[in-house]
Parts: structure tokens; C-alpha cells; sequence
């Protein structure tokens, strides 16, 4: 439909990535008359990267198509400690992103467009150009990246896929974090998931507010694989990512932001996959009802203990490798999955809230009380 050389859309879906994608997919199941359309200027394969989320057996089969690999013992090591958590219930799976997004784009079709184009700029609540073509769409749903701000604070990585010289010791454990590493330039810890005997994901991640050199992450990687034990065969696939760790709704004005951009990363984790999939599934159910209001990922309560938390870890970024350990500790696999995916109840919370060193977290409460922002 168009007049005037504008193109008229019911939804407009910005970005298709995680969200922008789940959605599209979601709202296809419905068979709506809903004209829609995904603006996504990649391909799947060029944002190839590992995204990892704790699984329930109904996502575990849900997601089967992209899973790259799925432990249910997680540890967590520093030089003290090691701390072995195991799930029956829940998964932790790491997908091929790639995979995701082609397996969603592919069931799209006949009935949501994919423009392989990106949006330049919204021209008004409901209009927008995309390569010269005007739009004007009912709904728009805005996915794309929101501008982080140079001295927020981040979590920010660089990982390796490589297919090693030496077998794997253990392959049955993915290893979150291993503190065993250069601290000198902010809270450091390396993430190493097994896939298989000899090909492994490993990724070096920082939470500060300071980005480092491509170099640096490289030369953590390599000294830990080397500690390990473990040689290159093959660089396989190599990855990085900056994930903002403040609150991003409070500097974007526009209510359409889904996803990322509209604060459905949680603030202490960087993980967002899990609890996108439940906004997405919850808007396309609202839009399916006529009602068109993004829902909200993360509670005020989660977002205050969150910001209390990395308030914390970068005052006191020594004591880092204790206060994830210390998380851990007292919770068993399913609570801390549950903790990490935000749906922990209050008995986790408090055995959480008394394994921590008191002072430094009753400090940043009392900051965060006083700050007013
Ligand atoms: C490398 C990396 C690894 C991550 N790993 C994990 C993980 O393991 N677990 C987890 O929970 N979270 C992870 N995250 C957090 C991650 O942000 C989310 O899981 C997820 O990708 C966010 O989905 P989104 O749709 O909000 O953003 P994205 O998936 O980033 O999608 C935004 C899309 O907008 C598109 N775009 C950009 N500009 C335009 C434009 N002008 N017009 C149209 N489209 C545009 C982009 O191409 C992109 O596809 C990771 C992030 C990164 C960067």
C-alpha cells in the first residue's frame, strides 16, 4: 500500500536482530493481518556470535536447531576457590546466533518481509527512511543499538572459537568465570565453554568503564589456554562485544525501543537473551489483544539491587572474585539459575544478601538512596 511514494506498514520492526527477530517470529505464528515489515541491514552470518542463556527442557527443545553446546555443571574460580554449581532442571546453552537468526528469518516467510536495508532516521512518531523510501508505519518496534555512553560502565570481551591440539579435561563443565587472570585494569575473568574435546569458546571479559586493546584480550586468552595446558590448533571464529551496564531507559525518550536498547539487559550480568524472549512473546500476545505497549524486562527492585551491586564492583573491584563467589556459594544450580535469570524468590535473595561482605554493599545502598536519580 502506498500514496505519495510512502510506503504504508501496520508494524514496523527496526533492527532484526534477537528482538526485532523474535518478535517478527512470534507475530507470523499468529497469521495476523498485520502488514509488517523487518528492516535488518545483515545477514545471520554477519552477526555470527555466541549467545548463552540457563534453559528450561521446553527452551532446550525449542532451541535445539542452534544449540552449540549445553552443560549442567557451571563453575566459578578464583584463586582461593572453585565453585562447581549443577542443574537438573536448567541447561546452560550457548547458540549460534547465526543459526538463530536464520532458522527465525526462514519461518517468516509468506508472511513478514525482511528489507535488507537500515533505517537512516525516524522522521516523526510513525515515519521513517530506509535508502531513500519513505515509511510510515502504525507501530514501530526500534531495536537498534542504543548509543552507549563512553564512560558508563560495560562489560566488554573478546572471544576465540578454536579447535585445540589437546583434548579437553572436562567437557561436561562450563567455566563462567576464572578470575585467574591480569586484574590490573578492572574486574577481569575468562568465560570457557567445551563444546566438544578439542573445540572449545574462549573469551576474555571486563567490567569497567574503560574499553581495552583488541591486543589485550588476545594476550589474556592465549596465558590462560597456556596455564591450561591447552595449544591452538585452529582459530576458528573470533567475536567481541561491548554490553552497556547502566540503565538505558532513562536516557532514551523513545518508548518503541525493544530488546537491549529498551533495557532488557540485566544490569549486573550483561545477559539479555532469556528475558528478551520473554518481552518479545509478551508484546506479540498484547499486539495479537490490540494492545501495542512494550512490557517491561526487569522490575525497579531487580534494577536498585543490580546498580547496589556493580556500584560495588567498581569501588571495590578487589573484592570482585569473592563477591561472584560468594553469589554462588550458598545458592544450588536451579537457584542460581534462577538468580542470574532475574525470577529468583525472596529465600534466594536473602541467602544471596547474607553471603556478602556487609560494609562495602550497605556503603553503596546508602549511596544509591541519596543519589536521586
Ligand atoms: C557479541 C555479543 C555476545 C553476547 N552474548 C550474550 C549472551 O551470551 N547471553 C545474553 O543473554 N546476552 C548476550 N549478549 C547481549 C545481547 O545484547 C543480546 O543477547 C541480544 O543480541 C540483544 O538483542 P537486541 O535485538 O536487543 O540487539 P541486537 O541483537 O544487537 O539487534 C539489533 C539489530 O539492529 C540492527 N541495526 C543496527 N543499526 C540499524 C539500522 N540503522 N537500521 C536497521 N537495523 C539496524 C543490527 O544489525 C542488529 O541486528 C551479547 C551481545 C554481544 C554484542
Amino acid at each position: 500500500m502506498s500514496s505519495n511514494n510512502v510506503i504504508n506498514l501496520d508494524l514496523a520492526i527496526i533492527g532484526g536482530g534477537n528482538a526485532g527477530i523474535t518478535l517478527a517470529k512470534k507475530l507470523a505464528e499468529q497469521k495476523n493481518n498485520l502488514v509488517t515489515t523487518v528492516f535488518e541491514p545483515k545477514t545471520p552470518q554477519q552477526r555470527n556470535c555466541c549467545w548463552s542463556l540457563w534453559a528450561t527442557p521446553d527452551q532446550q527443545a525449542e532451541l535445539k536447531h542452534c544449540v552449540l553446546g549445553s552443560w549442567y555443571k557451571w563453575r566459578l574460580v578464583s584463586g582461593e576457590e572453585d565453585v562447581l554449581l549443577t542443574s537438573k532442571h536448567f541447561s546452560y546453552l550457548c547458540l549460534s546466533s547465526a543459526d538463530y537468526l536464520q532458522h527465525s528469518e526462514d519461518s517468516l516467510e509468506g508472511c513478514i518481509d525482511i528489507k535488507r536495508s537500515p533505517v537512516d532516521n525516524l522522521t516523526g512518531q510513525h515515519d521513517f527512511i530506509s535508502q531513500g523510501q519513505s515509511y510510515r508505519a502504525e507501530h514501530i518496534f526500534d531495536s537498534r543499538p542504543f548509543e552507549e555512553s563512553t564512560h558508563g560502565l560495560k562489560q566488554h570481551f573478546l572471544g576465540w572459537e578454536i579447535r585445540t591440539k589437546q583434548p579437553m579435561p572436562d567437557t561436561t563443565v562450563a567455566t563462567l568465570m576464572d578470575f585467574r587472570v591480569d586484574q590490573s585494569r578492572g574486574l577481569h575473568f575468562i568465560y570457557a565453554l567445551p563444546f566438544s574435546n578439542h573445540h572449545l569458546f574462549v573469551e576474555s571479559t571486563m567490567i569497567s568503564r574503560q574499553l581495552e586493546d583488541k591486543d589485550w584480550y588476545r594476550q589474556a586468552i592465549s596465558e590462560w589456554l597456556c596455564n591450561q595446558g591447552i595449544e591452538v590448533e585452529e582459530l576458528i571464529r573470533e567475536e567481541i562485544g561491548v554490553i552497556p551496564m547502566e540503565d538505558v531507559t532513562k536516557a532514551s525518550s523513545n518508548e518503541s525501543k525493544i530488546g537491549a536498547a529498551g533495557g532488557a539487559v540485566r544490569l549486573s550480568s550483561g545477559y539479555a537473551f532469556s528475558a528478551i524472549q520473554i518481552q518479545m512473546a509478551t508484546l506479540a500476545k498484547g499486539i495479537s489483544k490490540g494492545d501495542f505497549v512494550i512490557p517491561q524486562t526487569t522490575s525497579g527492585f531487580l534494577n536498585t539491587m543490580d546498580n547496589i551491586f556493580n556500584g560495588v564492583l567498581l569501588s571495590k573491584p578487589n573484592l570482585a572474585p569473592k563477591i561472584f563467589l560468594q553469589t554462588a556459594k550458598p545458592l544450588n544450580g536451579d537457584q542460581f539459575a534462577h538468580f542470574m535469570l532475574g525470577s529468583a524468590g525472596f529465600f534466594e535473595w536473602l541467602k544471596v544478601i547474607f553471603s556478602m561482605p556487609k560494609v562495602p554493599f550497605i556503603k553503596q545502598a546508602w549511596k544509591q538512596v541519596f543519589k536521586h536519580d
